[in-house]
């Protein structure tokens, strides 16, 4: 993939958080990306399982239903605004290195905010062909530990999007965890897949989808649901970014190739349930605690997203069959 080189980035949509510590560190559990907390530092396998309990634990104080991320205390945070929200400790470090797409094309960072700008760039003209307007949701980049409007967050629980704050979380450290932790093959597009995902929840709480959906689990839970309409709408937007011009008019990604799209479904194959279950956690997949969706799953939707570019052909809670 490529980027326009002379589009202009907005780093306006990130606070940039990384120099600052994002509070006490305790760690929260929850469904991450791909339904559990990633083992950091080495823990292997035992403490994935460690964090897995915790975050089935804390998973009844989910609210607002399926976020990827659980709330803390027992889901009572709904009006506790992050402490750090808005501190852009960084943003001008930020702005002066991430100017345009050339910039997005040749530094990690900047490719972060230009897929951020690209997603909301096809979601505020798709809101306004349907006479809405789309609120913008910042992208907060931290390193370890956040805290949120959700609770405290770590980057152990991958990146999430806060439904109480309406931001995304995310420590970049994730795109390296993908591959040596999921197995991924990588690729940049592999990123995109997983922030418009994120901005797919971003879309539901608008739309009031997330509202339908509790805590639940299993292979036809809402909580599947709504993380299969995630990744079609990853897709939608996939399917879209060419041909998407921002507000500077210019189209931002103006390349997109059949190996970003298969990085792309190599990266939601390896964050399904039944691969998670089977390769990260107990060694054998329990359907009963789905929250995500099976990898062939998520391929599909995402696959279904790309083919038509049409959320209105996202619709999870409607299928019969899921895949
Ligand atoms: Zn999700």
């Amino acid at each position: 993939m490529k980027f326009n080189e002379g589009a202009s980035l907005n780093t306006g949509q990130i606070s940039d958080q990384r120099g600052s510590s994002g509070g006490g560190g305790g760690g929260l559990g929850g469904g991450g990306l791909g339904g559990i907390p990633i083992g950091k530092a080495g823990g292997g396998i035992g403490l994935v399982v460690a964090i897995v309990l915790i975050a089935i634990q804390l998973f009844g104080g989910k609210f607002g239903g399926g976020s990827d991320t659980g709330s803390a205390s027992g889901g009572s945070s709904l009006l506790q605004q992050a402490a750090a929200t808005g501190d852009n400790v960084d943003a001008s470090a930020l702005a002066s290195e991430c100017r345009t797409g050339a910039d997005a094309n040749a530094k990690d960072d900047c490719r972060v905010v230009g897929f951020v700008n690209s997603i909301q760039d096809y979601w505020a003209n798709q809101f306004k062909s349907t006479g809405k307007t789309y609120p913008e949701a910042t992208t907060v980049f931290y390193s370890q530990a956040v805290s949120t409007g959700c609770g405290q967050g770590s980057s152990g629980m991958g990146p999430f999007y806060c439904p109480a704050d309406n931001q995304v979380y995310i420590d970049l450290s994730f795109w390296q965890d993908l591959k040596t932790q999921f197995g991924t093959n990588g690729g940049v597009f592999a990123e995109g897949y997983v922030l418009a995902h994120e901005y797919g929840h971003h879309i539901q709480a608008l739309l009031g989808t997330s509202d339908r959906v509790g805590s639940d689990s299993g292979p036809t839970s809402g909580s599947v649901r709504l993380e299969l309409q995630a990744d079609c709408y990853a897709g939608v937007w996939a399917k879209n970014a060419t041909s998407t011009p921002g507000a500077d008019g210019q189209i931002l990604i103006s390349d997109i190739t059949d190996q970003d799209i298969s990085d792309a479904l190599d990266t939601a194959s390896k964050i399904g349930d039944d691969y998670i279950q089977t390769h990260l956690g107990s060694g054998r997949s329990d359907p009963s605690q789905y929250t995500h969706g099976t990898s062939a799953q998520r391929e599909k939707w995402f696959r279904q997203g790309f083919s038509t570019g049409d959320p209105a052909q996202c619709d999870t809670f409607g299928a019969k069959d899921l895949g």
